[in-house]
């Protein structure tokens, strides 16, 4: 690998995440809207890399998620839906 090519999933190692139960995943997507989605600016625009294309039907990783709210600003058809972590519950920053 290239030095200046970043391993996104490698650094995410240098967070810690207490991940919630899946039927409380903070975030959630309407795959049936994804297929109609002009743009897929999610997969650009996700700093950890939670969503990916898999058989034409895009996947969501919530496990991942830094919780920085950009997917819900960049999926202009609405597939997106995002909630508040419960309490103790995602992402903890241990640097910075
Ligand atoms: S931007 Fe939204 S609608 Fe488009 S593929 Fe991503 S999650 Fe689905
Ligand atoms: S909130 Fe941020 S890190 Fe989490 S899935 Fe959305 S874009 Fe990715």
């Amino acid at each position: 690998m290239q030095d200046s090519l970043v391993n996104v999933k490698a650094r995410l190692g240098s967070t810690k995440f207490i991940t919630d139960a899946e039927e409380h995943a903070h975030i959630t997507i309407d795959e049936d809207i994804c297929v109609t989605c002009p743009h897929e600016n999610c997969m650009n625009a996700c700093p950890a890399q939670c969503f990916e294309k898999i058989d034409g039907r895009m996947k969501f990783t919530y496990e991942d998620c830094v919780e920085c709210g950009t997917c819900d600003i960049v999926c202009t058809p609405g597939s997106v839906t995002w909630y508040n972590p419960r309490g103790n519950f995602g992402v903890n920053y241990r640097y910075g």
